[in-house]
């Protein structure tokens, strides 16, 4: 839940850029929600600081109830290692890691055995339909395969909520629709929340709810 939430930067020319303004936003457990809007509509604004990746100029954001407190880092850290997941567009798998390597790495950070990393991995890996490809590397991987990869490694210390800012953004249409039903899929059989940017018509129809953002406000209406 974000309330009066907004975002500036002051430039020394004196330019001010307001790129979110006063956003008051619930989302409710379970949800799959979408961000639509202009390029600098605040999409990707708003997302990183739900995802405390970036901090407010001022309002404030509650996860599961509780206000986030942004100069607690380590309380960020315990969001970031055990109640958000993230998805990006353009991947962000380790390059010299294999996909079973790339899984496993954000549970090192949770005290998790190594037996039970590569079984949890190997299942992760089985559920986005990539069972045959542990020891690949990325770069052996197609982009879709690659986004699989980036969704079970999301997946890998249970989150409750996962945040995706143009997941298909740099897939082909049919691909893109695969990883959305994958993504609804997870939502729906898993209860996991999904906050997701996109500017795919399609991808946010897959949506519970679509959420149009227009120069860093909620838009009311359809524009
Ligand atoms: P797109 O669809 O192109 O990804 P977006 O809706 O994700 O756009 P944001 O990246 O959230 O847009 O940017 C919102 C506004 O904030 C834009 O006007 C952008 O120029 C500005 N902005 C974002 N990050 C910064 C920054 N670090 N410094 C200054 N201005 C920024
Ligand atoms: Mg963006």
């Amino acid at each position: 839940e974000t309330r009066d939430l907004s975002k500036y930067y002051i430039f020394g020319s004196g330019l001010r850029v307001d790129a979110l303004r006063e956003v008051n936003l619930k989302i409710e457990e379970g949800e799959f929600v979408s961000f639509m809007g202009p390029s600098g509509s605040g999409k990707s604004t708003l997302l990183n600081i739900v995802g405390c990746l970036d901090k407010p100029s001022s309002g404030t954001v509650f996860i599961k109830g509780t206000e986030v407190d942004y100069r607690n880092s380590s309380s960020i850290v315990s969001l970031h290692r055990q109640t958000i997941g993230f998805v990006f567009q353009a991947f962000n798998l380790i390059s010299t890691m294999s996909a079973m390597e790339n899984v496993c790495y954000p549970m090192h950070f949770n005290r998790t055995s190594s037996s039970l990393q590569k079984q949890r991995a190997t299942e992760l890996l089985d559920l986005v339909g990539l069972g045959d490809r542990l020891n690949h590397l990325p770069s052996e991987l197609s982009g879709g395969e690659q986004q699989r990869v980036a969704i079970a490694r999301a997946l890998a210390n249970s989150p409750r909520l996962i945040l995706a800012d143009e997941p298909t953004g740099n897939l082909d249409s049919d691909t893109g629709k695969k990883i959305a039903d994958l993504m609804r899929k997870i939502n729906r059989e898993q209860g996991v929340s999904f906050v997701i940017t996109t500017h795919d018509p399609e991808m946010a129809r897959t949506a519970d709810r679509v959420v149009k953002l227009k120069d860093g406000k909620i838009a009311p209406e359809a524009f």
